[in-house]
């Protein structure tokens, strides 16, 4: 990265790397469960949710390259196995293996809520000290929280459809 650039950051570089390639392992298990997720998907409203998991896969690829151009940026490296995703973690991995719906939604439902308290922590972490790494996480946290919205206006759209029969 510019000497100016890295000169701003007035924390331990090496602590804004790890807090960013840990979401970075995140983002990647986060794209594949709802592209997995996607792929298998049965149940009420099977379409729309279909869309949703799709669109937010997409997402979730984007908040991998924004946090990777920002650990480049850093003269760090984005981490370079997909085993070490597993060690890096905050919000884990869950396996679409029931296919349901309902399941698939409750278990992204759950990790776009993990992935919010991630981005609150990485703004926290940032404030006032890595302006250029707290504005991305600022980003990103704003699609997570519009992710879990659309997740949870799904589920109830759902539970509002099997109420009436
Ligand atoms: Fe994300
Ligand atoms: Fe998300
Ligand atoms: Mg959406």
């Amino acid at each position: 990265m510019g000497t100016k650039g890295r000169e701003i950051v007035d924390m331990d570089v090496q602590e804004v790397l790890n807090l960013l390639n840990r979401a970075f392992a995140d983002e990647w298990l986060a794209y594949y469960q709802y592209w997995l997720g996607a792929k298998v998907a049965k149940g009420p409203m099977k379409e729309a949710i279909i869309a949703e998991l799709l669109e937010h896969a997409t997402d979730e690829l984007r908040h991998a390259d924004m946090v990777a151009n920002r650990i480049l940026q850093l003269g760090g490296m984005p981490v370079t196995k997909p085993e070490s995703w597993y060690e890096m973690t905050n919000c884990g991995y869950e396996a679409p293996e029931d296919p349901n719906v309902l399941e698939l939604l409750k278990q992204n439902i759950k990790g776009e809520q993990c992935a919010i308290s991630v981005y609150k922590r990485m703004m926290e972490a940032t404030k006032d000290v890595d302006p250029v790494t707290y504005n991305m996480a600022l980003e990103i946290l704003q699609d997570e929280v519009e992710h879990e919205e659309d997740l949870e206006a799904l589920e109830e759209d759902i539970g509002l459809m099997l109420k009436r029969g």
